[in-house]
């Protein structure tokens, strides 16, 4: 808590703070009055909502410091999610939240009429890790040299603020623009963007297409879209033999020498030889455990752990099958049992080359005078659920210090994320509205 001061301070929804009386949502308002780009009293800021141009849109440092100063890391969510709500809502979006156990999700639409262009973000961000490691409070937002310093800045509260701004000077007569942010991308994700799906699916909520502003470029802004991603899988291995003494093994069921077979078996499968715009799977054997302290007993029990990432010549359920299978044969000559547990993180996708991506690599080359490449590459994201809504591609901040110390982002960047975001903004609605 001795990161912040002042009023930033305000809007944290810790016991901490609770001495300050003042109304949340006034203050909230206050703290968007700062982000704006022109100083007029609220009353003016909603009444020139209609009139909005470039030269009055949302600042998208101011925005993305504000957001910074939340310390929102997963599962909390620290007042971020308000801030996001009020920069929204003064643009005249309506804002649904929508909880699911602690997690604080968004879904904010403005417009009725379709083509509904979604933007898909979180305000969650990773743990500090070691504060004192870091050569600026990791969220204090402070600026130096033109870099804004801070966890979060580039995953992914800068791309947000990029994407309100670039919505703040949005010409939307033609279409809706949406919003799905979750607080739960880079913990579970489970009470975040797959629930959110789900209930506007049920409801019938129509969105077209979608973006999510995850870092996806590498070198330069914008030198890399992501039309897709891998599929993982996690499996755990528990084989469960007879302890005894070494010496005497036919009194015993040593677990190791079948979990050695069957791990190499598993391996020494080549699962593919990739896929049009993909990689190759590949399975990682990614811990074994059997815990055993003395070099005179068998254990009794012996325990592996692997992950699958998977390109679209597979499916979660036909490798989970795969790998029960090869459990079977093992247990045939074994006396023990051998458990097996899979779960599918996520399957894989592919968002064909098509108008959509076209528009998307057309804005960053428009906004950017950069050619993005279309990467299959990385790991998985909220864009896995989001696909069976609609067609999705990633494009945000270059991800370098994503996850890192000094997560940091130049803010010219934040600026020409901001309109990169405008751009594919236009040429969608020119490009997609009937
Ligand atoms: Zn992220």
């Amino acid at each position: 808590m001795g990161l912040w001061s002042g009023d930033e301070a305000l809007n944290l929804e810790q016991p901490a703070v609770s001495r300050h009386t003042a109304p949340r949502r006034a203050l909230a308002w206050a703290a968007i009055g700062r982000i704006r780009g022109h100083s007029g009293a609220d009353a003016d800021c909603r009444a020139g909502r209609d009139r909005l141009s470039a030269d009055m849109a949302l600042d998208p440092v101011a925005l993305a410091q504000a957001l910074i100063r939340r310390p929102s890391v997963t599962p909390a969510d620290a007042g971020a999610m308000d801030v996001v709500q009020q920069a929204l809502e003064e643009l005249g979006f309506s804002c649904r939240r929508m909880r699911f156990g602690q997690i604080e999700n968004l879904y904010a639409r403005r417009g009725a009429a379709g083509p509904n262009l979604c933007f898909a973000g979180h305000t969650d961000v990773v743990p500090a890790g070691d504060e004192a490691a870091w050569a600026r409070p990791p969220f204090a937002a402070d600026i130096e040299a033109g870099v804004l310093q801070g966890r979060g800045a580039v995953d992914m509260k800068g791309a947000i603020a990029a994407f309100i701004a670039a919505a703040s000077a949005a010409d939307l007569a033609k279409g809706s623009l949406s919003l799905l942010i979750t607080g739960d991308e880079e913990g579970a994700a489970e009470d975040g963007t797959v629930r959110v799906v789900e209930a506007l699916r049920a409801e019938g909520e129509r969105i077209d297409h979608c973006v999510v502003g995850e870092p996806t470029s590498t070198a330069e802004l914008g030198d890399m879209i992501k039309i897709g991603r891998r599929g993982s899988l996690n499996a755990w291995i528990t084989i469960d033999g007879a302890q005894g003494h070494v010496a005497y093994p036919h009194l015993a069921a040593n677990p190791i020498p079948p979990l050695v077979r069957l791990l190499a078996r598993l391996q020494a499968r080549a699962l593919d030889e990739g896929y049009p715009g993909f990689q190759p799977s590949n399975l990682e054997v990614t811990s074994i455990d059997v815990g055993n302290p003395a070099t005179n007993v068998i254990p009794a029990q012996a325990r592996a752990r692997l992950n699958i990432r998977f390109n679209p010549a597979h499916t979660g359920a036909d490798l989970a099958a795969w790998i029960g299978g090869e459990c079977e044969a093992e247990q045939a000559g074994f006396s023990g049992e051998i458990g097996l547990v899979t779960r599918i993180s996520g399957e894989a996708f592919l968002t064909e080359p098509g108008d959509f991506v076209e528009v998307c690599a057309r804005a960053v080359r428009e906004a950017v005078g950069r050619d993005p490449t279309l990467s299959t590459s990385g790991g998985t994201s909220d864009a896995r659920f989001i696909r069976s809504l609609c067609p999705v591609i990633e494009l945000g901040l270059v991800n370098a210090t994503m996850h890192k110390v000094d997560e940091q982002v130049p803010v010219a960047h934040l600026q020409a994320l901001t309109r990169v975001y405008g751009r594919l903004i236009d040429l969608y609605f020119e490009r997609f509205s009937g």
